[in-house]
């Protein structure tokens, strides 16, 4: 599979343009799939300006037609369900079942956002003055600015984009730079749809040009960025210092607890799912298994027995890229040096970027295999004497975004729901997934601003305007203070 260069998308039109390029590599082969041209700050300017000169009309279009536009997009994503996931399996390099997955998640995000159309409301509210009338309305942000990862390179920038353009904002998307074929798809798929031009740009290159162009410009009203805690902690003291609306999702060390009364069988296959489903590489991976001593050798023997069964490359695409193959790899030399190995710990083949599933026991909280989020195929197994240490050690990272408990025990498992601290929690299930008509976030340094998906995203993309209206015709005789 290969693709035509990829150019930038602004105005409308697809650049040609004598820009650099560089090659959009397949994980799986390191091969080239084409190339996609490299942009710096002049291209972003343009993009921005495009966003600018397209906002007046936008803005102006009610929301219910927006929300059909969107409409037109799930049917024409839908259409282009399997292009568009072989697309991503080969940039990425997610099994193609888990391609399907993501780009299914992505129309259920663009079908329910779609309908915030209809329900862009504010609330009437009684004054305190006679004749008066007093309301709130929702009104765009301006142009706001999508910076996205490559690990959900479809979802996370159709999660963003979907309630910025029903609030009435129009966008520049600055992707990945080794996932660019999902965005030039996506932009084709939004046009097709009826976007009107300028509406959506894409600016290929480096997040330190083009991101940090985006990020400090004065006709940028608001950043919404998915990735790492070191760009997106930076990005966020760099927006704010320009006045700008920032919303950061950023990694996790997502805990499983296994207590003494779980289901055994359930706990280890919802595990080993989280660990290595997406080779480790989502923001909601299980990293760490946090289990009580009674059940410790029975639950590491199942997933370990599971994790064995795992085969590469059928169930279990490879790293990204050769950055993230020997982030992983080092990780794999400090879990052999901090811990005991139990499966995995090796490259597998030698072509393409493939990491065994791996499992380390005998883990103890505070080593960095333990605090450190991999985003790879790693699983860090520590033992727990009971469920208050339990709690102890799964809140006892930076992290926040998500977990799971297993447990029968209804008692601990509400006691479990009061004092987790992640912004999305399991029971009984694996710490991945999330469904679009709901929060999507997390707490401490996970997340900073507003949730996404779900009604709470158009919070992000839309602020309050408060009206009064004075109706008794200048007869006012209550003192307004
Ligand atoms: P990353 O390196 O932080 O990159 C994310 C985006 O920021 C990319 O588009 C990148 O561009 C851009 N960027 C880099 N430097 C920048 C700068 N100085 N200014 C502005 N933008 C800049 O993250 P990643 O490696 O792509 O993604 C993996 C991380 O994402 C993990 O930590 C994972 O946990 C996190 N994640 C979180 C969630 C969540 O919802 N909490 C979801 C998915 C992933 P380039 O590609 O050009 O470098
Ligand atoms: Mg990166």
């Amino acid at each position: 599979m290969t693709h035509e260069t990829i150019g930038n998308f602004i105005n409308g039109e697809w650049s040609k343009g004598s820009l650099k390029t560089v090659k959009n590599i397949n994980p799986a082969t390191g091969e080239s799939l084409g190339e996609v041209v490299l942009s710096g700050k002049a291209e972003a300017d343009a993009a921005v300006a495009a966003a600018r000169a397209a906002l007046p009309a936008w803005k102006r279009t009610p929301a219910p037609r927006r929300g059909e536009i969107l409409q037109r997009a799930a049917v024409e994503m839908t259409r282009r369900k399997e292009e568009l996931a072989r697309a991503l399996t080969a940039e990425e390099g997610k099994l193609y079942t888990e391609s399907l997955g993501e780009v299914q998640k992505a129309i259920n995000n663009i079908e329910f956002q779609s309908g915030e159309g209809r329900r862009l409301n504010g609330e009437t509210v009684p004054s305190e003055l006679p004749s008066t009338m007093c309301w709130t309305q929702r009104e765009a942000l301006g142009v706001v600015a999508l910076v996205t990862p490559w690990n959900f390179p479809v979802a996370i920038p159709v999660w963003k984009l979907c309630p910025a353009l029903i609030c009435g904002n129009t966008v520049v998307l600055k992707p990945a730079s080794i996932t660019p074929w999902c965005a030039k798809i996506i932009a084709e798929i939004f046009t097709a749809a009826g976007l009107p031009k300028g509406v959506l740009n894409v600016v290929f290159g480096p997040g330190s040009s083009v991101g940090q162009t985006l990020v400090t410009h004065p006709d940028v009203a608001a950043i919404s960025f998915t990735g790492s805690n070191e760009v997106g902690l930076k990005l966020y003291a760099d927006g704010a210092a320009h006045h700008k609306k920032v919303q950061c999702e950023m990694g996790g060390k997502n805990p499983v607890i296994v207590l003494e009364d779980a289901d055994l069988e359930l706990a280890a296959t919802a595990t080993v799912q989280g660990a290595f489903g997406s080779t480790g590489q989502r923001c909601t991976a299980t990293s760490r298994a946090i289990v009580c001593s009674p059940v410790l050798a029975e639950f590491t023997k199942l997933v370990v027995e599971k994790t064995r069964q795992l085969r590469v490359p059928e169930h279990m695409g490879p790293c990204v890229d050769d950055g993230q193959f020997r982030t992983v790899m080092s990780y794999l030399e400090i879990g052999k040096r901090e811990a005991k190995l139990a499966v995995g710990g090796e490259q597998v083949g030698d072509k393409g970027f493939y990491v065994a599933p791996t499992v380390f026991t005998g883990c103890k909280a505070e080593m960095r295999i333990a605090q450190e989020e991999v985003f790879g195929p790693v699983l860090a197994v520590i033992e727990v004497k009971d469920f208050e240490e339990a709690m102890k050690v799964a809140n006892g990272v930076k992290f926040g975004l998500t977990s799971s408990i297993f447990s029968r025990d209804v008692n601990r498992v509400f006691q479990y729901l009061e004092h987790i601290e992640t912004g999305i929690t399991h029971v009984n299930s694996p710490t991945v997934g999330g469904e679009a008509q709901l929060p999507f976030g997390g707490m401490k340094a996970t997340g900073v601003g507003a949730r996404e998906m779900g009604r709470t995203a158009i919070e992000f993309y839309s602020e309050w305007k408060t009206v009064y209206v004075d109706y008794t015709g200048g007869k006012r005789t209550t003192n307004i203070y």
